[in-house]
């Protein structure tokens, strides 16, 4: 089962998609949790990509691309995989595209989590506070300031990734200010 999840920072993507991946056993392949892992190991993709995603820009489609065609052709991933953080632009879901089509690989769903973006912020300080209370280390670019620079990325670059398949009818739009259980609920619907 091949599934994208889409929507604005903050949507709600992680928690459904760890989510997904305790239910059905298919990783989640985060490109910003691997951006991460690469800027704290200090690769070279770390070092390219960190000044980007600390300003709360994108970083380049080449450095992206390169990593989810490395990553789907894991072992772990061939059973499935859950999207999550990419595509982020159309360049991106082209290639994504060309990918599964040499592989003769089918999305079984597109999934869009629609939110207002005027309570994302208050979402974002929470997300913080839960860290910083669980001892956890607080991401640097859900500083508020940060956030609304990767929502202005979101809707320049990324609100024009779901028409793209909402075009070929693979679109299912979510209402992601629901009740955590319910947006799993209408997940799950959607992957039928
Ligand atoms: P995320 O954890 O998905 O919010 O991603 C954190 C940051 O990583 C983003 O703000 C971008 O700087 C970068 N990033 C993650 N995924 C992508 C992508 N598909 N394309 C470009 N930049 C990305």
């Amino acid at each position: 089962m091949r599934l994208i999840l889409l929507g604005p920072p903050g949507a709600g993507k992680g928690t459904q998609a760890a989510r997904l991946v305790a239910k059905h056993g298919i990783p989640q392949l985060s490109t910003g949790d691997m951006l991460r892992a690469a800027v704290a190991a200090g690769t070279p993709i770390g070092l390219k990509a960190k000044a980007v995603m600390e300003a709360g820009g994108l970083v380049s489609d080449e450095i992206v691309i390169g990593i989810i065609s490395d990553r789907i052709n894991e072992a772990d991933a061939a059973r499935g995989f859950i999207l999550d953080g990419f595509p982020r632009t159309v360049a991106q879901a082209v290639a994504l595209d060309t990918m599964l089509g040499e592989k003769q690989m089918k999305l079984r769903a597109v999934v869009e989590l629609r939110v207002d973006q005027s309570k994302l912020v208050d979402r974002i300080i929470k997300r913080a506070e839960e860290a910083r209370a669980a001892g956890q280390p607080v991401r640097k670019d859900d500083d508020p300031d940060v956030f609304k620079t990767r929502l202005e990325a979101y809707n320049r670059d990324t609100a024009v990734v779901a028409p793209y398949y909402d075009k070929r009818g693979q679109l299912t739009v979510i209402d992601g200010m629901k009740p955590v259980d319910d947006v799993t609920a209408a997940i799950e619907a959607a992957l039928g």
